[in-house]
């Protein structure tokens, strides 16, 4: 099985359940507390761990106890953290979320460590690369260093999924050099201008794309799947139908999955499919990381 590297945020999101959320000035009492480990980087890495991946993680923390925390719950997983940095002075990553009643939510987030990438810290790779089968990125880390690794990877003959999350416009040379994109709706429109909703126009966008030189188009469609098109192929696989209680890091654990797949030599379509089943539990169940399936919860 070929090595995943993935390449991205890690967060610690900090949750406050409420009756209401406060307005400007005011403290609403009455709340409960819960804190769990985030990020899209570190989302994925961790999907890909539980599925049996042989998983390194670049990303950076800040000086402090959280950035610990996160490094030690990776290792547990049997993550690779040895390109994993402190940034001297930052501090991690923290979503602060708040969610009232109706499950209406207002979130901030404070990127620190994670907004510090610096080319030498994408140039510290260079070595691990020689043994990578895939490079997965996503877009909590500032866009040129994303360019850069993509850039870097392409030279290299390394292939790259890049999940484009939260929604960014990308260099046009930066889509050329990727294998595979992964937008959802709301990003495949944003990086084509077409409206996605459903298979049809799915097509359409994944069609702007393979234009602009991706490789292999994937734009997952929450409940009713992912549809795929390539030179040589194209088709909806659909999605596992389940009883959603919470599609929080439904995208993430569909990205790592999919990594774990392609890395072990599926095919392009066997590999989405076993991305949609591994991301149709993680949406049974509460939280990012904790919901998502170990290997042996897959069925197909
Ligand atoms: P994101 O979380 O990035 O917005 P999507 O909502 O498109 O991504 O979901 C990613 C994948 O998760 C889908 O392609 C599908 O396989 C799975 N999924 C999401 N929502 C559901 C659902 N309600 N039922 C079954 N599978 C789902």
């Amino acid at each position: 099985m070929g090595k995943i590297l993935v390449v991205g945020s890690s967060n610690t999101d900090m949750v406050i359940k409420a009756p209401e959320l406060p307005r400007p000035g005011e403290t609403v009492l009455g709340g409960e507390f819960f804190s769990f480990a985030g990020g899209k980087g570190a989302n994925q890495a961790v999907a890909a761990a539980k599925l049996g991946g042989d998983v390194i993680f670049l990303a950076k923390v800040g000086d402090d106890e959280l950035g610990k925390n996160a490094i030690q719950s990776f290792q547990k997983l049997g993550i690779d953290t040895s390109l994993i940095r402190s940034a001297k002075g930052l501090h991690s990553g923290v979503a602060l979320i708040l969610i009232d009643g109706n499950g209406e939510n207002s979130i901030s987030v404070a990127s620190g460590a994670n907004n510090s990438f610096t080319l030498a810290d994408i140039d510290s790779i260079d070595e691990v690369l020689g043994q990578t089968e895939f490079v997965l990125v996503q877009l909590e880390i500032p866009i040129p260093m994303v360019e850069y690794l993509v850039e870097k990877c392409s030279e290299k003959g390394v292939k790259v999924i890049l999940n484009p999350a939260p929604a960014a416009k990308l260099s046009l040379s930066c889509l050329a050099a990727l294998n595979i994109i992964t937008p959802n709706e709301t990003e495949a429109e944003m990086l084509t201008g077409v409206k996605v909703s459903d298979e049809k126009s799915a097509e359409k966008a994944a069609h702007v794309l393979l234009e602009s030189g991706v490789e292999n188009v994937i734009i997952t469609l929450g409940a009713k799947g992912s549809f795929f098109l390539n030179r040589v192929e194209k088709g909806l696989v659909p999605a596992f139908s389940v009883q959603a209680l919470d599609t929080t890091a439904a995208g993430d654990t569909f990205n790592g999955a999919l990594a774990v797949a392609l890395a072990e030599g599926q095919s392009l379509k066997d590999s989405i499919l076993f991305a949609n089943r591994a991301a149709s539990i993680s949406v049974t169940r509460m939280g990012a990381q904790d919901s998502q399936p170990f290997r042996h919860e897959i069925i197909l």
